[in-house]
């Protein structure tokens, strides 16, 4: 039903923190509605927006017209909108921004400014003159961006104005060329699914029925209620997500369910396939712009009944939720470092509570906060506590690198016992996973005489070595280097390899594993298009024999021949600065553990660490979640860290150091003389851990305290006391999870 008023609250891809007011011109009066795309005007272009109400008066004179509808009917439901201003409203982002993040890109036609050639003029005044003209003549409409590349330094702005006021060219707001698609109204076409298994399900186990029958009248009689599903990896959880998802279709209803990084989990796509045959629909940024378009509207349009997808796809727009499934709900894929910092699994429990349905949080290793939840009785636990078909967990060894050094390895890569386990293993015919958190060759490059260390000039970050393309990169900005000679300070021509990555373990085994099929996954192996599917499906169908990699190998995947883990060094992810480090380290051994000893065979893991008297080990061998966590609760509840206090991160960076850190300064001052509702502690200003990073540098202040409202009040102070598009920017960071 088109509601309308004279004038439409129009939200826009733009930082601003109020959408914008415009008059709907006589054509459109009473078609537009709140929840459809319309065109509109901003600064010199032309942009996609959401209306999001009507008003009768217009609190400004002068306001533009909207150009154009883009839908015939709302494309956004209520709920929709709802959960967008809520996460506007909680991570401190313009309400333009949130929806720029929740639409797929095609959804947001958009125009840009123009040259284009009009006539040959009379005379003209130089040679600048007329070589703009010329290239604008003969190169058909150019951009003002791509002019001053092509005339570096001239001041190609007056030229373009010159000849504009002349009347040689005309500037020309032109749409992108998607515009067309993104005003057709798409029938969604019925996908079917060649191929896929009749997919049987298994008779549940006893864990798993119980569990099912405890969630049925949730599930019947919907209703926003919160669930924690923590059960040992291979306990069959995602067959309760599926049993769960099927009762939803059922009641005609559609479920939505959230996966780490859908590259990373093609198990989970073939047994949603096989369970509900043409009726998924899958959202990642992997999928080309196009794919992601189709997908959107079929799930739009109701076409399917479940969704899958990676963190943004809690903005699917399904309309008949009826359950909501985040799988590994710990993970830290789930929240977006960049633009609006949302955290996918909060949003999908704000959802659930918006749209009034049951939220199902599943991992064998949750979040301290998810678990703290639980147990405060906010969330519903839900347990399973033995793998399906009684398989016994696997063993797992923790072996200490200062008492013994690799034997047999000639630089300690491999102890005697993981270098032992991991031949025996191959003979016998299995598989072997060796995980290691860090990629490329060596971690940096020094100089044996004087010291000196290879640095990123863009970043505060040594470069590390790749054999492979015989170059040193940058793991922050991308930045590469041709291995040197010599060191560029002294002369000296040797360099010493310091530290080791995947690509060094792969190397090492090579040489002690001469007739072993090797693979390795890692962010270098994976880069081109279906790579990283490619070395899955090898692995799966047992044509590798050791699999190497980074935490790409630790999710999801479920091997029957694999029986044997070993973790490289488990002290690289123990020692980045971050209260998180024990949680991560304690999860990233549980789960690439969790990867062996899925079928017939027993699994046995090697954990290897300087550090075996951390407490994250003893737990991690021993299967033993609750006793991790209340270790871990204990120091975080002393120092007042989640999830007893909150946290709120500012960071502020820019070109000028000194700038940088007189506006942290500044800022840090400013906030505390402001009097907030509740205790709150201001810690800083410090340089970031990682103080330059892409030739910006970095400072922060901490916010902490126990009263969320207090501290979002202060988070929006700051937001507001650092200007826009000065020298340095300021990016908020709610309940923050990395902090370099
Ligand atoms: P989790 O997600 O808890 O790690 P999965 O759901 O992936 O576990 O289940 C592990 C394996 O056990 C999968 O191969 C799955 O098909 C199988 N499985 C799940 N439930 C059962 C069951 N009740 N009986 C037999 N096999 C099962
Ligand atoms: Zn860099």
């Amino acid at each position: 039903m088109a509601a309308s008023g004279k004038y439409a609250l129009v939200a826009v891809p733009a930082p601003l923190d109020e959408p914008l007011t415009y008059a709907v011109p006589e054509a459109l009066r009473g078609r537009l509605d709140v929840g459809m795309r319309v065109l509109v005007p901003l600064g010199r272009r032309r942009v996609t927006g959401v209306v999001v109400g009507f008003e009768r008066e217009s609190p400004v004179t002068g306001v533009k017209e909207v150009a154009e509808a883009l839908d015939d009917e709302a494309l956004l439901d209520p709920a929709f909108l709802k959960l967008c201003r809520w996460a506007a409203d909680y991570y401190v982002a313009p309400l333009g921004e949130v929806l720029a993040a929740a639409l797929p890109p095609l959804l947001r036609a958009e125009s840009r400014l123009v040259v284009t050639f009009a006539h040959e003029p009379d005379g003209l005044q130089g040679t600048l003159d007329r070589e703009v003209l010329d290239a604008v003549r003969s190169r058909g409409p150019l951009t003002p961006a791509a002019l001053s590349r092509r005339f570096p330094r001239r001041g190609v702005k007056a030229v373009v104005d010159r000849l504009a006021a002349a009347g040689a060219v005309v500037l020309e707001d032109r749409l992108r060329g998607h515009v067309r698609e993104a005003r057709r109204r798409r029938q969604p076409r019925p996908e079917t699914t060649a191929g896929a298994q009749s997919g049987r399900a298994p008779v549940l186990t006893e864990e798993q029925q119980e569990v099912l029958r405890s969630i049925d009248p949730r599930l019947e009689q919907g209703g926003f209620e919160t669930m924690l599903l923590h059960g040992v990896t291979g306990s069959g959880k995602t067959e309760v997500y599926l049993r769960a998802m099927e009762q939803v279709r059922r009641r005609g209803r559609q479920s939505l369910i959230l996966v780490p990084e859908i590259a990373l989990t093609p198990q989970l796509l073939d047994r949603l396939e096989a369970r509900f045959p043409g009726d998924v629909a899958v959202l990642h940024s992997g999928l080309t712009a196009a794919e992601r378009w189709r997908h959107w509207w079929r799930i739009a349009h109701g076409a399917v009944k479940v969704v899958a997808g990676a963190r943004s796809a809690v903005f699917a727009p399904v309309r008949e939720l009826g359950l909501i499934v985040v799988d590994e709900e710990h993970d830290t894929s789930y929240k977006q470092e960049e633009g609006v910092r949302y955290h996918g699994r909060d949003l999908a429990v704000v959802r659930g509570r918006i749209v009034g349905c049951p939220v199902i949080l599943g991992s064998a290793t949750p979040s301290v906060e998810s678990y703290h939840n639980a147990r405060g009785g906010r969330y519903r636990m839900l347990e399973l506590t033995e793998r399906v078909e009684a398989r016994p967990m696997p063993r797992v060894e923790i072996v200490d690198l200062k008492t013994r050094p690799g034997q047999s390895s000639a630089d300690g890569l491999f102890s005697a016992p993981l270098l032992s386990a991991l031949r025996e293993n191959h003979e016998r015919g299995r598989q072997s996973l060796i995980f290691l958190n860090r990629r490329g060759f060596a971690s940096f490059l020094q100089c044996w005489s004087c010291g000196f260390v290879f640095r990123c000039p863009r970043c505060s970050i040594s470069l590390t070595y790749h054999l492979g393309r015989d170059s040193t990169f940058c793991h922050h900005c991308g930045f590469r280097q041709r291995k040197a000679d010599a060191c560029p300070e002294c002369g000296n021509l040797s360099l010493s390899e310091v530290g080791f990555g995947t690509e060094r373990v792969e190397h090492e085994l090579r040489r002690l594993l001469p007739k072993a099929r090797i693979g390795r996954m890692d962010r270098d192996t994976t880069s081109a298009r279906g790579a990283q599917e490619r070395i899955f499906r090898a692995w799966e169908k047992g044509d590798l024999d050791v699999l190497v990699g980074t935490q790409m190998i630790a999710k999801g995947h479920d091997v029957g021949g694999v029986t044997l883990v070993g973790v490289v060094l488990a002290d690289s992810s123990l020692n980045i600065p971050d209260f998180r480090a024990a949680e991560r380290t304690f999860q990233i051994i549980s789960q690439v553990a969790g990867r062996a000893g899925r079928a017939r065979e027993p699994g046995r893991v090697i954990v290897q660490t300087l550090v075996p008297g951390h407490y994250c080990f003893e737990p991690a061998r021993a299967h033993d979640y609750p006793t991790f966590f209340a270790t871990e609760t204990g120091f975080r509840r002393e120092v007042g860290y989640p999830p007893f206090q909150h946290l709120v991160h500012l960071r502020l960076d820019g070109t000028h150091e000194d700038k940088v850190a007189r506006g942290a300064r500044d800022l840090a001052r400013a906030l505390r003389r402001e009097k907030p509702k509740a205790p709150l502690e201001i810690l800083g200003p410090a340089p970031a851990p990682i103080a330059r990073l892409r030739s910006r540098y970095r400072w922060q202040i901490l916010l902490k305290g126990r009263s969320r409202p207090a501290l979002l009040a202060l988070a929006r102070r700051a937001a507001a006391l650092v200007p826009r598009g000065r020298v340095f920017r300021i990016h908020v960071d709610v309940d923050p999870h990395n902090m370099l």
